[in-house]
């Protein structure tokens, strides 16, 4: 019985009495105090290692080298990609930095706004960020999502896109991409707040913010409500970096509206050069977004905003021949491989682009194009024993085109 009450803890020395529980080991024991702080000792150790695992798989790539990398596969829209680069290396940054490091200094989030027509790059920018950062990256659509309880997708739902694209790794979800498409359609309907309830609106902004926020978020592993016994997963938001992009139809008048007034931002300077009213997006102030409907803390959870230029001929015509894996490429690699050399001359080339522009239907039209010109070919040639060669002019290109469908496209738009 006297041995019993000499027993103490053989790391911090506590008699018996003085712990809730003290646990026996081969020569020693261990209280309760100190089972706890070694635990967090572990928590510690663990996550200094996630840490130094994820800084040895993201090399920090400088602003310039960021969009460096994105020249080899976007052209043009060099203010959209220098912004965009500063974000994301700013973002990175952050996520190297420890929090925990005494410091009272926490970097916020850098999430990004894309403005531009459709067609003109915002997808492509975000989708090529995350293939150079090797990060799991998803798209959702804004029209979607509806508030909690409404027909349609809850956002919890962009997370488990994300999940899914991170094969359900969390960790790596935890440091992803997500670009949300179609912001501008989830602005409220009218300026004015006291409409009772819009709920593809200003409901779903409220709820995305929670996102943008930074909070832990339970996430349905299979998304939606078709599940409705699945076990929720955790994920934290804190570092997932949002791109958001929309076409923002209008918003160019609400442009120039503020540029004549001068009433708020960008008043002096830029009031005094000559406007371009051709395009006035590069004018865009977080100002106007406000006026166009996206409620301020949204707008505020994503400082970081920018713009896209219209494609004009030669910016399309670049897009087909020049990017890494250009449509051009693309297709002669395609007759490669069945041993057909392809060749198609400016003048088709010319033809595909005034097609497009005739369509409007900016750069996504110039696939559609092609596909209707090398179809048959496509078809037909892989079979064909005697000729191994495929060469496209203009007259080969209308041809094609006007025999296609395309020709009912135009009678729609
Ligand atoms: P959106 O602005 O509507 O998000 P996307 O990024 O989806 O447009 O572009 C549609 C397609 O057009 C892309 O797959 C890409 O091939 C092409 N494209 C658009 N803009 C560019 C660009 N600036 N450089 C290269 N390709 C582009």
């Amino acid at each position: 019985m006297s041995e019993e009450k000499d027993i103490k803890c053989s790391f911090c020395g506590r008699d018996k009495k003085e712990t809730n529980v003290l646990i026996a080991g081969i020569s020693g024991h261990i209280c309760d105090h100190c089972i706890t702080q070694a635990q967090g000792i572990i928590g510690e150790e663990v996550e200094l290692k996630e840490h130094d695992a994820i800084s040895k798989n993201l090399t920090l790539l400088t602003p310039l080298e960021i969009k460096d990398f994105l020249d080899q596969y976007v052209i043009g829209q060099d203010d959209a990609k220098k912004i965009l680069s500063v974000a994301v290396y700013n973002h990175y940054k952050r996520l190297l930095h420890r929090s925990d490091i005494e410091d009272e200094v926490e970097i916020e989030k850098s999430n990004v706004i894309l403005v531009g027509e459709t067609g003109t790059g915002k997808t492509l920018l975000a989708r090529t960020i995350a293939k150079m950062l090797n990060v799991p990256f998803a798209i959702v659509d804004a029209t979607v999502l509806t508030e909690a309880g409404y027909v349609g997708e809850d956002v919890e739902g962009i997370l488990t896109r994300l999940l899914q694209a991170a094969d359900y790794d969390v960790k790596a979800a935890e440091r992803g991409i997500i670009f949300i498409d179609e912001l501008d359609k989830i602005a409220r309907k009218s300026d004015n707040p006291s409409i009772t309830r819009d709920v593809s609106g200003e409901g779903v902004q409220q709820a995305l913010l929670k996102l943008l926020e930074g909070t832990k978020v339970n996430v349905p592993p299979q998304g939606g409500r078709k599940h409705p016994d699945q076990k929720f997963i955790e994920v934290n938001t804190q570092n997932i970096l949002f791109v958001a992009g929309g076409a923002f139809d209008g918003i160019d008048k609400v442009i120039s509206k503020r540029l004549n007034t001068g009433a708020v931002g960008y008043s002096s300077a830029k009031g005094r050069e000559k406007v371009d009213k051709e395009n006035m997006l590069q004018y865009i102030a977080p100002y106007d977004l406000k006026t166009f409907g996206l409620i301020p803390e949204l707008i505020g959870r994503m400082p970081v905003l920018t713009y896209l230029n219209p494609l004009d001929k030669s910016t399309l015509k670049s897009i087909l021949t020049e990017p890494k894996n250009a449509i051009i490429k693309q297709y002669t690699k395609l007759f490669e491989i069945d041993g057909i050399e392809f060749e198609i001359d400016e003048k088709a080339i010319d033809y595909i682009v005034d097609k497009a522009l005739e369509y409007k239907l900016g750069a996504r039209g110039l696939r559609s194009i092609c596909e209707a010109i090398l179809t048959d070919a496509m078809f037909e040639l892989p079979s064909n024993k005697e000729e191994k060669k495929l060469k496209v002019d203009r007259a080969y290109a209308k041809e094609k085109v006007e025999k296609s469908s395309l020709k009912k496209l135009k009678a729609v738009s």
